[in-house]
Protein backbone atom coordinates (compact mmCIF):
# COMPACT_ATOMS: atom_id res chain seq x y z
CA UNK A 1 0.00 0.00 0.00
CA UNK A 2 1.61 3.27 -0.37
CA UNK A 3 1.82 6.33 2.05
CA UNK A 4 -1.36 7.86 0.16
CA UNK A 5 -3.50 5.31 0.42
CA UNK A 6 -2.55 4.79 3.95
CA UNK A 7 -2.87 8.52 4.38
CA UNK A 8 -6.63 7.92 2.74
CA UNK A 9 -7.78 5.47 5.03
CA UNK A 10 -6.47 7.47 8.27
CA UNK A 11 -8.43 10.12 7.01
CA UNK A 12 -11.66 8.36 6.15
CA UNK A 13 -11.24 6.31 9.66
CA UNK A 14 -11.72 9.53 11.59
CA UNK A 15 -13.92 10.78 9.18
CA UNK A 16 -16.23 7.62 10.59
CA UNK A 17 -15.33 7.70 13.78
CA UNK A 18 -16.85 11.32 13.87
CA UNK A 19 -19.98 10.28 11.82
CA UNK A 20 -20.98 7.21 14.19
CA UNK A 21 -19.37 8.09 17.01
CA UNK A 22 -17.00 5.80 17.82
CA UNK A 23 -13.41 5.51 18.42
CA UNK A 24 -10.81 6.18 15.32
CA UNK A 25 -9.07 2.52 16.17
CA UNK A 26 -12.53 0.61 15.53
CA UNK A 27 -13.37 2.91 12.36
CA UNK A 28 -9.65 2.01 11.17
CA UNK A 29 -10.72 -1.81 11.95
CA UNK A 30 -13.46 -1.50 10.16
CA UNK A 31 -11.75 -0.39 7.10
CA UNK A 32 -9.37 -2.95 7.13
CA UNK A 33 -11.78 -5.74 7.09
CA UNK A 34 -13.90 -3.85 4.63
CA UNK A 35 -10.81 -3.72 2.32
CA UNK A 36 -10.59 -7.02 2.18
CA UNK A 37 -13.74 -8.02 1.41
CA UNK A 38 -14.10 -5.63 -1.67
CA UNK A 39 -10.47 -6.35 -3.04
CA UNK A 40 -9.71 -10.24 -3.69
CA UNK A 41 -5.97 -10.48 -3.37
CA UNK A 42 -3.77 -11.03 -6.22
CA UNK A 43 -1.71 -14.00 -7.31
CA UNK A 44 1.24 -12.56 -5.38
CA UNK A 45 0.86 -10.02 -2.71
CA UNK A 46 3.75 -7.80 -2.07
CA UNK A 47 5.98 -7.90 1.43
CA UNK A 48 5.65 -4.73 3.17
CA UNK A 49 8.94 -2.58 3.50
CA UNK A 50 9.82 -1.30 7.18
CA UNK A 51 8.68 2.16 7.55
CA UNK A 52 10.64 4.58 9.75
CA UNK A 53 9.83 3.83 13.58
CA UNK A 54 7.55 6.36 15.48
CA UNK A 55 6.12 7.70 12.34
CA UNK A 56 2.11 5.93 12.11
CA UNK A 57 0.45 3.54 14.11
CA UNK A 58 -0.12 1.05 10.80
CA UNK A 59 -1.18 -2.58 11.18
CA UNK A 60 1.89 -4.71 10.57
CA UNK A 61 1.93 -8.80 10.43
CA UNK A 62 4.60 -11.06 10.95
CA UNK A 63 3.97 -14.22 9.60
CA UNK A 64 5.83 -17.49 9.50
CA UNK A 65 5.60 -18.59 6.23
CA UNK A 66 5.50 -22.90 5.82
CA UNK A 67 9.37 -23.05 5.00
CA UNK A 68 10.00 -20.90 8.05
CA UNK A 69 10.88 -17.98 6.56
CA UNK A 70 9.86 -14.96 8.69
CA UNK A 71 7.82 -12.08 6.54
CA UNK A 72 6.51 -8.98 7.30
CA UNK A 73 3.41 -7.49 5.66
CA UNK A 74 1.89 -3.99 5.73
CA UNK A 75 -0.71 -1.97 4.40
CA UNK A 76 -3.16 -3.94 2.52
CA UNK A 77 -1.08 -7.24 2.82
CA UNK A 78 -1.42 -7.17 5.96
CA UNK A 79 -4.74 -6.86 6.58
CA UNK A 80 -5.41 -9.45 3.63
CA UNK A 81 -3.17 -11.90 6.05
CA UNK A 82 -5.26 -11.25 8.88
CA UNK A 83 -8.35 -12.47 6.25
CA UNK A 84 -7.39 -15.07 4.71
CA UNK A 85 -4.49 -16.71 7.13
CA UNK A 86 -6.01 -20.29 7.68
CA UNK A 87 -2.10 -20.94 9.38
CA UNK A 88 -2.54 -18.80 12.45
CA UNK A 89 1.58 -18.43 12.05
CA UNK A 90 0.75 -14.83 12.37
CA UNK A 91 1.19 -12.46 15.21
CA UNK A 92 0.03 -8.44 14.87
CA UNK A 93 2.18 -6.14 15.11
CA UNK A 94 2.48 -1.93 14.54
CA UNK A 95 4.65 -0.03 11.99
CA UNK A 96 6.00 2.12 15.05
CA UNK A 97 7.86 -1.36 15.36
CA UNK A 98 5.37 -2.58 18.35
CA UNK A 99 4.86 -6.21 18.03
CA UNK A 100 1.54 -7.74 20.03
CA UNK A 101 3.34 -9.37 23.34
CA UNK A 102 0.25 -11.76 23.92
CA UNK A 103 -0.04 -15.58 22.04
CA UNK A 104 -3.93 -14.43 21.70
CA UNK A 105 -5.97 -17.98 20.72
CA UNK A 106 -4.60 -20.53 19.20
CA UNK A 107 -6.15 -20.51 15.31
CA UNK A 108 -9.19 -22.87 15.47
CA UNK A 109 -8.69 -25.39 12.51
CA UNK A 110 -12.10 -25.84 12.81
CA UNK A 111 -14.07 -27.66 9.44
CA UNK A 112 -16.11 -24.72 7.03
CA UNK A 113 -19.31 -26.52 6.41
CA UNK A 114 -20.43 -25.37 3.09
CA UNK A 115 -17.60 -22.55 2.61
CA UNK A 116 -18.96 -20.77 5.37
CA UNK A 117 -16.21 -19.46 7.78
CA UNK A 118 -16.96 -20.56 11.78
CA UNK A 119 -17.50 -17.57 13.82
CA UNK A 120 -15.02 -18.93 16.16
CA UNK A 121 -12.31 -18.47 12.87
CA UNK A 122 -13.56 -14.71 12.76
CA UNK A 123 -13.37 -13.70 16.21
CA UNK A 124 -9.15 -14.81 15.49
CA UNK A 125 -9.49 -13.11 12.94
CA UNK A 126 -11.10 -9.63 14.92
CA UNK A 127 -8.77 -10.69 17.53
CA UNK A 128 -5.45 -9.81 15.70
CA UNK A 129 -6.80 -6.53 14.30
CA UNK A 130 -8.11 -5.45 17.71
CA UNK A 131 -4.47 -6.20 19.52
CA UNK A 132 -3.04 -3.46 17.25
CA UNK A 133 -6.39 -1.08 17.90
CA UNK A 134 -5.46 -1.35 21.78
CA UNK A 135 -1.82 -0.84 21.23
CA UNK A 136 -2.58 2.40 18.52
CA UNK A 137 -5.37 3.75 20.31
CA UNK A 138 -3.35 3.83 23.28
CA UNK A 139 -0.11 5.22 21.54
CA UNK A 140 -2.21 7.84 19.64
CA UNK A 141 -4.37 8.59 22.57
CA UNK A 142 -7.49 8.05 21.96
CA UNK A 143 -10.02 8.01 24.59
CA UNK A 144 -10.35 4.64 26.41
CA UNK A 145 -12.86 2.17 26.07
CA UNK A 146 -13.99 2.96 29.58
CA UNK A 147 -14.18 6.71 28.49
CA UNK A 148 -16.04 6.23 25.08
CA UNK A 149 -18.47 4.20 26.77
CA UNK A 150 -19.23 6.94 29.55
CA UNK A 151 -20.84 9.41 27.02
CA UNK A 152 -24.63 9.06 27.09
CA UNK A 153 -25.03 10.36 23.03
CA UNK A 154 -22.81 6.87 22.34
CA UNK A 155 -25.84 5.25 21.01
CA UNK A 156 -26.67 1.40 22.59
CA UNK A 157 -25.83 -0.32 19.40
CA UNK A 158 -22.17 1.29 19.51
CA UNK A 159 -21.73 0.34 23.06
CA UNK A 160 -22.43 -3.09 21.80
CA UNK A 161 -19.81 -3.25 19.08
CA UNK A 162 -17.62 -1.74 21.53
CA UNK A 163 -18.66 -4.30 24.36
CA UNK A 164 -17.70 -7.17 22.04
CA UNK A 165 -14.46 -5.26 20.82
CA UNK A 166 -13.51 -5.82 24.67
CA UNK A 167 -14.32 -8.88 24.85
CA UNK A 168 -12.00 -9.93 22.36
CA UNK A 169 -8.91 -9.22 24.05
CA UNK A 170 -9.66 -11.00 26.60
CA UNK A 171 -7.90 -13.41 24.17
CA UNK A 172 -4.71 -11.94 24.92
CA UNK A 173 -4.33 -14.52 27.72
CA UNK A 174 -6.73 -17.59 25.80
CA UNK A 175 -2.78 -20.10 26.00
CA UNK A 176 -1.71 -19.24 29.07
CA UNK A 177 -4.46 -19.26 31.24
CA UNK A 178 -7.24 -21.02 29.20
CA UNK A 179 -9.58 -22.14 32.22
CA UNK A 180 -9.95 -18.95 33.13
CA UNK A 181 -10.64 -17.21 30.00
CA UNK A 182 -13.06 -19.95 29.13
CA UNK A 183 -14.69 -18.89 32.66
CA UNK A 184 -15.16 -15.70 32.35
CA UNK A 185 -16.76 -15.90 29.33
CA UNK A 186 -19.29 -18.35 30.86
CA UNK A 187 -19.78 -16.13 33.75
CA UNK A 188 -20.38 -13.36 31.08
CA UNK A 189 -22.75 -15.82 29.30
CA UNK A 190 -24.53 -15.60 32.25
CA UNK A 191 -25.06 -12.80 33.04
CA UNK A 192 -26.36 -11.68 29.58
CA UNK A 193 -28.63 -14.65 29.80
CA UNK A 194 -30.13 -13.19 33.04
CA UNK A 195 -30.21 -9.76 31.66
CA UNK A 196 -31.70 -10.36 28.64
CA UNK A 197 -34.47 -12.69 30.23
CA UNK A 198 -35.23 -9.63 32.48
CA UNK A 199 -35.34 -7.24 29.79
CA UNK A 200 -37.95 -9.61 28.24
CA UNK A 201 -39.95 -9.21 31.43
CA UNK A 202 -40.04 -5.67 32.04
CA UNK A 203 -41.36 -5.56 28.27
CA UNK A 204 -44.00 -7.75 28.74
CA UNK A 205 -45.43 -6.10 31.94
CA UNK A 206 -44.88 -2.74 30.42
CA UNK A 207 -44.31 -1.75 33.81
CA UNK A 208 -42.46 0.96 35.89
CA UNK A 209 -38.46 -0.15 35.93
CA UNK A 210 -38.09 -2.12 39.74
CA UNK A 211 -34.26 -1.75 39.94
CA UNK A 212 -32.75 -5.30 40.47
CA UNK A 213 -30.67 -5.59 43.44
CA UNK A 214 -29.11 -8.73 42.85
CA UNK A 215 -28.38 -8.38 39.73
CA UNK A 216 -26.43 -4.89 40.78
CA UNK A 217 -24.74 -6.67 43.00
CA UNK A 218 -23.79 -9.95 40.79
CA UNK A 219 -22.55 -7.20 37.90
CA UNK A 220 -20.36 -5.54 40.79
CA UNK A 221 -18.72 -8.32 41.62
CA UNK A 222 -17.90 -9.50 38.19
CA UNK A 223 -16.35 -5.87 37.83
CA UNK A 224 -14.93 -6.26 40.49
CA UNK A 225 -12.84 -9.22 39.56
CA UNK A 226 -11.68 -7.55 36.61
CA UNK A 227 -13.58 -10.23 34.67
CA UNK A 228 -16.24 -7.88 32.61
CA UNK A 229 -15.33 -4.97 30.67
CA UNK A 230 -16.39 -2.09 31.82
CA UNK A 231 -18.20 -1.39 28.19
CA UNK A 232 -20.34 -4.44 29.51
CA UNK A 233 -21.49 -2.67 33.10
CA UNK A 234 -22.25 0.17 30.91
CA UNK A 235 -24.67 -1.89 28.59
CA UNK A 236 -26.35 -4.17 31.34
CA UNK A 237 -27.22 -0.51 32.63
CA UNK A 238 -28.46 1.23 29.61
CA UNK A 239 -30.50 -1.81 28.74
CA UNK A 240 -32.01 -2.43 32.24
CA UNK A 241 -35.15 -1.22 32.17
CA UNK A 242 -36.00 -2.89 28.79
CA UNK A 243 -37.08 0.90 27.71
CA UNK A 244 -34.47 1.59 24.95
CA UNK A 245 -34.76 -1.86 23.91
CA UNK A 246 -31.42 -4.03 24.23
CA UNK A 247 -32.74 -7.33 24.06
CA UNK A 248 -31.17 -8.22 20.93
CA UNK A 249 -27.85 -6.80 21.15
CA UNK A 250 -27.54 -8.44 25.07
CA UNK A 251 -28.19 -11.75 22.53
CA UNK A 252 -25.65 -10.49 20.06
CA UNK A 253 -23.05 -9.85 22.93
CA UNK A 254 -23.90 -13.08 24.97
CA UNK A 255 -23.44 -15.14 21.27
CA UNK A 256 -19.79 -14.19 21.09
CA UNK A 257 -18.97 -14.80 24.21
CA UNK A 258 -20.04 -18.30 23.87
CA UNK A 259 -18.32 -18.09 20.51
CA UNK A 260 -15.38 -16.38 22.08
CA UNK A 261 -14.83 -19.33 24.76
CA UNK A 262 -15.55 -22.21 22.34
CA UNK A 263 -12.59 -20.21 20.34
CA UNK A 264 -10.39 -20.68 23.58
CA UNK A 265 -11.41 -24.04 24.73
CA UNK A 266 -10.91 -25.53 20.62
CA UNK A 267 -14.36 -26.93 20.97
CA UNK A 268 -16.75 -27.43 17.89
CA UNK A 269 -19.68 -25.86 16.83
CA UNK A 270 -23.14 -26.52 18.87
CA UNK A 271 -26.01 -25.87 17.75
CA UNK A 272 -27.13 -22.30 19.40
CA UNK A 273 -29.73 -21.94 22.00
CA UNK A 274 -33.35 -20.82 21.03
CA UNK A 275 -34.35 -17.83 20.84
CA UNK A 276 -37.91 -18.74 22.18
CA UNK A 277 -37.93 -16.96 25.23
CA UNK A 278 -38.17 -13.72 24.54
CA UNK A 279 -40.14 -11.32 22.28
CA UNK A 280 -40.30 -11.47 18.74
ZN1 LIG B 1 2.28 1.59 16.83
Amino acid sequence: MTKRGSNDRKAKARRIAKARGIRVTEAHSLLLQAKNRNDPPPADAPAGKPAATGETHELRIHRTAADGTAEVLDGDAAARAVWSDGTGALTAGCRCGWVNPHAGPRFPGLPAPHGVEPNEQKHWRWYQLVAWAEHAGDAEGEPSSDEFVQDPSVTVNDVTRQVIFDLRLLLHHAQHDREAVATAYESIETLLRNARVSVAHERARSSVHQPDADRAEQDGAAVVSGQIPVSLSVLLRRTDSGRSGGYWELLAVEFAAAELRRLVLQESRRPVPTVSDGPA
